[in-house]
């Protein structure tokens, strides 16, 4: 059975087709530019990649696209589009309505409209996407799977924020975290790694990509993650500030008159490594320039680490131990670096990392000594994969 996996954003769609009696993908790809000039479609198939360039103004135009290049007698790796039984979507912000993943009906959808004020850059162009796909495969099922979902099993002490009860009552502020479907995905391959049962395992995962959110998960459940209510705050991540004093924005906003909407840029798009360092968001490029002596970009790698660092403390004392600390996303599955950083002072806790067996990039690995009371491991994470599953579960 064939389900196709789509990641909507306001301008780019990206996709991924997956034979899930192999659990693999045959075709990856992502349309780009939707409604901009030089809009185009690149695929991975067939062990090569392929680039379609034309005119792409609307989202429905770009999943036609995408059908198309599936199905093309070239580029494409299924014979027609009768193949595809399932669609998945990311659906990134699910609240309190949604602890799972859910078949897509016209309720669902009502309910995501509702929800885009907590992801007004993310919840819209999801729907957009379904409502395209709705257009051009209107006799397949939709499923959604939220980012959020996975935490949803959090406690009030994890989620609540200590700000009058009425504004969570009213406008349900309280943390909700994302990059759920990572988390449950790194956590879950952890368990089979390990040979052991999730449910017997504390396991600290860390998503360190351009977002970053760490989750504790105990017995298979998330308890506590670092994002909250928007995925602002926790670590320091490419250009979003993380953790600050939120009496920092009332003194700026006084200081440099600057009204909230653009204190809101400056916190998302301009902070976090990018405005540490005034080099780059990229940590490549950080780590380059530290090694080259640049303070500034030593700091920022500092600051990055320690705060990891500090989340894994809270994190083991909120689970009363840890048994497995997992790195995965961009930063997490290629940084040796920040692995070895992040795991330094941790022996209290029963980290041993072997530094040979952390000269590792991008595949599953344990990098901890086999005396380690803690594994440390790298796990690349697939989200699509989880969202696949999630599909295929909920469709039957
Ligand atoms: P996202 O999906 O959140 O956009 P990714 O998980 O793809 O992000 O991670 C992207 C980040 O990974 C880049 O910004 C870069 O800083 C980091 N990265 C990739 N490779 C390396 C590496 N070898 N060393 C350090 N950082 C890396």
């Amino acid at each position: 059975m064939k389900v196709l996996v789509l990641n909507c954003g306001s301008s780019s769609i990206k996709y991924q087709l997956l034979d899930m009696e192999k659990e693999s993908a045959i075709a990856k790809g992502l349309v780009e530019r939707i409604g901009m000039e030089g809009s185009k479609l690149s695929q991975m198939s067939n062990w090569e990649k392929h680039v379609i360039e034309q005119p792409i103004n609307e989202h429905v135009i770009g999943i036609q696209l995408i059908l198309e290049a599936l199905t093309d007698k070239d580029i494409g790796v299924i014979a027609t589009i009768d193949e595809i039984k399932a669609v998945g979507h990311r659906t990134t912000h699910g609240g309190e309505k949604f602890s799972g993943s859910s078949l897509i009906t016209e309720e669902v959808i009502d309910a995501l409209v509702e929800l885009s004020e907590l992801a007004p850059l993310h919840n819209p162009p999801q729907i957009k996407g379904i409502r395209a796909i709705q257009k051009v495969l209107p006799d397949v099922p939709n499923v959604g799977t939220f980012d959020t979902a996975f935490h949803n099993n959090m406690p009030p002490e994890a989620y609540m924020y200590a700000i009058p009860y009425e504004y969570y009552e009213r406008y349900g502020i309280r943390r909700y975290g994302f990059h759920g479907m990572s988390h449950q995905y790194v956590s879950t391959r952890a368990a089979e790694m390990l040979g052991k049962d999730i449910k017997d395992l504390k396991i600290i995962t860390c998503h360190l990509g351009n977002g970053a959110s760490l989750a504790a998960v105990k017995n298979g459940v998330s308890i506590d993650t670092s994002m909250g209510f928007t995925p602002l705050p926790g670590l320091v991540m490419g250009t979003r500030c993380g953790d600050i004093d939120p009496a920092i924005i009332f003194y700026l906003g006084k200081k440099e008159h600057i009204d909230c909407m653009d204190l809101d840029s400056v916190l998302n798009k301009k902070s976090g490594a990018l405005g540490l360092s005034g080099i780059s968001s990229d940590f490549r490029d950080l780590e380059i320039a530290s090694e080259e002596g640049n303070e500034r970009a030593k700091m920022t790698l500092d600051i990055f680490h320690y705060r990891i660092k500090g989340y894994i403390g809270k994190y083991a004392a909120a689970m009363n131990g840890v048994d497995a600390i997992v790195f995965t996303a961009g930063i997490g599955e290629n940084s040796q670096f920040t692995r070895s950083e992040c795991m330094k002072g941790l022996d209290f806790l029963g980290v041993e990392l072997d530094e040979e067996k952390n000269k590792t990039r991008g595949e599953e690995k344990i990098i901890s000594t086999d005396a380690s009371k803690v594994k440390v491991m790298v796990i690349p994470t697939n989200e699509e994969l989880v969202i696949a599953r999630e599909t295929l579960r909920i469709v039957g």
